[in-house]
């Protein structure tokens, strides 16, 4: 047999050039904004096209790579990292997020004990206290990062199923069994899908659910959450938990939190928030009050990957109980034991399922470090006061209506032009025509993207603030093409 020789890593030389390459193609991104529509315009299958059908024979030059890149990726990007990304949440690497995720990739560290990464683990740990105490949650709070709200959720139910030991589910499991009643999960109808998910995943199921209807600014009615409880529980079913949205994906409402945290107290629920985008404002001086009543939360979740300039995905998880999130997760197989680290140190595998863990923590360190609280207070701050302002504008222009109130940097409305009525009793589908239109306009241009949602059955066009490159200057032009669009469509349409 001939001998296999060493080949190794490519060489550092290659690195090094390839490197500086990447770093100047990101600051000229940065600097110069997306060459390209910001929703990418091309068709299902035109990127796969471009890309060969099988790995390369024998390896490439990592500059050819990059010019692949260029030619085949770049235009089936969407630039959620462009200032007039105004879709969804926003969702935005800076400049320190980006460097973090550069220097995470760089040490490869894989903080599944506390042992195979001290470091990673004890800043993990640090940042979220950071986090924690910039948002006024109390100090017997903890917080871990995982991937995304979603699962932060499904650990917080979870953990919610978990407190109740005497239902001994992590043991038996809940199938099969006539000793278990059915469970209850309680969210709003403008909870994020999310939780629906969750509930499936664990096997509560779909239908025990409870979505509870919303008030006129689609906040929980917490009337109707009491009521659902006290008929679940004479049914002899058991209430479980109930999830809170702060900044609802919608229209960003708020659920009334203290009077919710009043009813679990009531009831022995759980109580998790979903804050997921909207938490952060609690950051900004005299916005404090959007996580009222959070202090009573048992968790709760917010993303520095939407709001808070850390790019994906970073999502902060705090509980109440850390012990409990244990008691639901972990299992320390032999390979896993530390001996020479007791009690004393957290390892992060056991607070939640997934064992291995990158080292996320670096990148909101650096993020928050380099901007610091009032930096980011002052950022948040612009976002809300450019989203008031669209806001009023939209208020004193004939022929645009708003539709839900601005809570924090995300305005709901739609294009109504003056002198349509409902004679025919059409009104609400030429409305949604024409709003569709409007944006579709929009997005093909290039300049802009924006999304829609429904409120109450109305078609809702959505303009979500937070990029940290917005300026006024982007929310006004992006404005005035819309209004200009609503016109040609209005005039179109008819
Ligand atoms: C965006 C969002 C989610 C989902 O976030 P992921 O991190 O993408 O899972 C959940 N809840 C709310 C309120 C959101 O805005």
């Amino acid at each position: 047999m001939s001998e296999t020789p060493f080949e190794g890593d490519m060489p550092v030389t290659e690195f090094r050039e390839a490197g500086h390459r990447i770093v100047d193609w990101i600051a000229d991104y940065l600097e110069q904004g997306p060459r390209a529509p910001i929703l990418a315009a091309v068709r299902p299958g035109e990127v796969a096209a471009g890309l060969p059908e099988a790995a390369p024979e024998e390896g490439r030059p990592l500059a050819e790579m990059l010019d692949e890149f260029q030619t085949v990726l770049y235009p089936g990007l969407t630039h959620w990292n462009s200032p007039r990304f105004m879709a969804y949440f926003p969702s935005v690497a800076s400049g320190p997020g980006i460097l973090g995720e550069m220097l995470a990739a760089g040490i490869g560290q894989n903080a599944m004990l506390w042992r195979t990464s001290p470091a990673g683990t004890e800043l993990e740990l640090r940042v979220l206290d950071w986090l924690r105490d910039l948002l006024g949650l109390p100090e017997v709070f903890r917080g871990h990062i995982v991937d995304t709200a979603s699962i932060s959720s499904f650990l917080a139910m979870a953990a919610a199923r978990e407190a109740r030991s005497d239902l001994q589910v992590r043991t038996r499991g809940m199938a099969g069994r006539t000793d278990l009643p059915v469970l209850n999960v309680y969210a709003s109808e403008e909870a994020h899908s999310s939780i629906e998910k969750g509930v499936i995943a664990l096997g509560i199921g779909q239908e025990n659910l409870r979505k509870i209807p919303t008030d006129e600014v689609f906040r929980m009615r917490v009337d109707a959450l009491r009521q659902a409880v006290e008929e679940d529980r004479a049914a002899g079913r058991l209430p479980l938990a109930v999830v809170a949205t702060v900044g609802t994906t919608s229209s960003t409402s708020i659920d009334p939190v203290p009077e919710i945290a009043e009813v679990c107290a009531e009831h022995g629920l759980w109580l998790h928030v979903d804050a997921a985008y909207g938490g952060v404002a609690a950051i900004v001086p005299g916005h404090e009050q959007v996580l009222a009543g959070c202090e009573r939360a048992d968790s709760l979740v917010v993303n520095p990957h939407k709001w808070l300039f850390t790019p994906m995905d970073c999502s902060a998880f705090f509980v109440r109980d850390p012990a409990l999130l244990k008691a639901a997760f972990s299992l320390v197989p032999e390979y896993l034991t530390s001996r020479s680290v007791g009690d004393e140190v957290v390892n992060l595998m056991d607070w939640g399922v997934q064992l291995g863990r990158r080292f996320r923590a670096l990148k909101l360190w650096l993020v928050l470090s380099r901007f610091g609280r009032q930096g980011l207070a002052r950022r948040l701050a612009y976002h809300i006061q450019l989203a008031r302002e669209l806001a009023d504008r939209i208020d004193a222009q004939p022929g645009v209506e708003r539709l839900a109130p601005v809570n924090f940097a995300t305005v709901c409305f739609r294009f109504q032009p003056e002198g349509w009525t409902d004679e025919d009793g059409d009104l609400e589908a030429r409305l949604e025509r024409l709003n569709a239109a409007v944006m579709e306009k929009a997005n093909a241009g290039g300049e802009v993207f924006l999304s829609h949602t429904k409120l109450k059955g109305r078609y809702t066009l959505r303009l979500s603030i937070g990029h940290i490159r917005t300026t006024r200057e982007d929310v006004t032009a992006v404005w005035e093409l819309l209004t200009r669009l609503a016109e040609e469509e209005a005039a179109r349409i008819g």
